[in-house]
């Protein structure tokens, strides 16, 4: 068992599971490097429609049960059935993971009106009920500093998300940021709100000019002058964006943690090397 005094007490990581079956022994490695870092905990995101259930729980195992590190499997609810979540609960139990992040995920696709409109949990809240009545898992929430993209404010993204307090969750984690002021006035509103858990500030280093056209649009987050200013200025240099883009997610955590911010949550994008550069010079 792994001595939890060594744990990084401020840092957890996000990876998210391999698309293919013979992806999972380099998947394995990319996780035993992470290990190094001693994260408080490594949470495992999963497919929207439950599909990618399995590979979910199979690497939050391996976390949990090989490298001795909290696993906390991300769950959604908008495709599932209340008999699907609790068979997912089931095979978390038998690999030992007690921690979920109760999402309630983005409708698929595939997903017909008929069933969106009989779906069994129309919001996260509704699927933190349910866990928290019929299981003993310790559930955590997602909370979006510059409100959700559905929401048409922030008051009521927060009316929502102290329902989420109130259903159990125990903390939450939040949507990525680049602009430190949004989180700190959203922590405000949000204990002038009554919410009072944890919120772990999500965070993602921006290595590439490709990234910020794919995850960070959708993600709908802000990007401010001085990260705009560097994707001008190194945006043709690989190299040099790589490098300018860890060094500006080194000084928004330096910055988190100077003011007070109760975890950091790195979107490590399953890249080791960058993730472990972020970890030693936030320590
Ligand atoms: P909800 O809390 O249900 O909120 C969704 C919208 O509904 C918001 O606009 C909210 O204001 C509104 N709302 C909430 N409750 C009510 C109510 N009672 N009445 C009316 N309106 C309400 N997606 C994945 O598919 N897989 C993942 O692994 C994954 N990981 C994520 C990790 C983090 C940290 C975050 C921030 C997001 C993640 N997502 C993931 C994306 C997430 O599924 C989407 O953002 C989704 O659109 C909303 O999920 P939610 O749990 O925040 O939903």
């Amino acid at each position: 068992m792994q001595n939890t005094t060594h744990y990084h007490q401020l840092l957890s990581l996000e990876v998210f599971p391999p698309k293919k079956e013979d992806e999972f022994e380099s998947a394995y490695e990319v996780l035993n490097q992470m290990a190094q870092l001693h994260p408080a905990f490594i949470s495992v995101t999963y497919g929207a429609g439950g599909s990618r259930s399995k590979k979910t729980i199979d690497i939050a195992s391996y976390i949990q049960n090989n490298l001795h590190i909290p696993a906390l499997a991300h769950m959604t609810c908008v495709g599932s059935k209340k008999e699907e979540l609790l068979a997912v609960y089931g095979e978390l139990k038998k690999a030992n993971v007690t921690k979920v992040l109760a999402l309630r995920g983005d409708r698929p696709k595939t997903m017909s009106d008929a069933q969106y409109e009989s779906r069994d949990f129309a919001h996260a809240s509704d699927m933190i009920a349910f866990l928290k009545e019929n299981t003993d898992l310790q559930i955590a929430g997602a909370c979006y500093p510059e409100k959700h993209p559905e929401s048409f404010s922030l008051e009521a993204d927060l009316q929502y998300l102290k329902l989420k307090q109130d259903m159990g969750a125990e903390f939450f984690i939040s949507q990525m940021f680049f602009d430190n002021d949004y989180f700190y006035a959203f922590r405000d509103r949000a204990l002038q709100k009554g919410i009072t858990l944890p919120i772990h500030a999500g965070i993602m280093p921006i290595t590439s000019s490709r990234q910020l056209g794919t995850t960070v649009t959708l993600s709908g987050s802000s990007i401010p002058k001085a990260l705009a200013d560097l994707f001008a200025k190194y945006g043709e240099e690989p190299e040099d964006m790589k490098k300018a883009g860890i060094d500006y997610c080194i000084r928004q955590i330096l910055d988190l943690k100077q003011i007070g911010v109760d975890g950091i949550h790195l979107y490590s994008m399953n890249r080791p090397r960058t993730t472990a550069e972020i970890a030693e010079a936030i320590r």
